[in-house]
């Protein structure tokens, strides 16, 4: 996968993520595996992320390196792989353990429940503490 940081899209919705892909310059994707620019697209799938009190199906774009024939997703900043919940989702859920306000958390996401976000923080400490370190 590939995770677009710098791109003019701030919420999460499906018409941003779309006009996003329509615009998007595959030049500027680097290739993860062997560092090339050269991709065609190759298709989509269908993706949904939660994001406080409501959750979104973007059709995420899928692209392959001619290079390495790899094939690659095109995500956005906000979402985090292999996850269904937003970015800031998992932000909050982790700054309010920090800052221990898990009754906080819970009235900012009424949406989600409380394994959710119990969830997002043993993923945390699982898996992305050891990579963002
Ligand atoms: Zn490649």
């Amino acid at each position: 996968m590939i995770t677009v940081y710098k791109a003019n899209v701030n919420q999460v919705d499906a018409e941003s993520y779309k006009k996003f892909t329509e615009t998007l310059n595959l030049y500027s994707l680097i290739c993860p595996k062997c560092k090339h620019h050269d991709f065609q697209k190759h298709g989509y799938y269908t993706r949904k992320v939660k994001y406080r009190k409501h959750s979104v199906t973007l059709r995420i774009l899928r692209v392959k390196c001619m290079s390495c024939k790899s094939t690659h997703a095109v995500l956005l900043y906000f979402i985090v792989p292999y996850s269904q919940y937003a970015l800031e989702v998992h932000l909050k859920a982790l700054q309010s353990d920090f800052l221990n306000k898990f009754i906080d958390w819970i009235e900012w996401n009424e949406g989600i429940n409380e394994y959710s976000y119990y969830y997002i923080r043993s993923q945390f400490q699982k898996y992305w503490k050891e990579r963002l370190m």
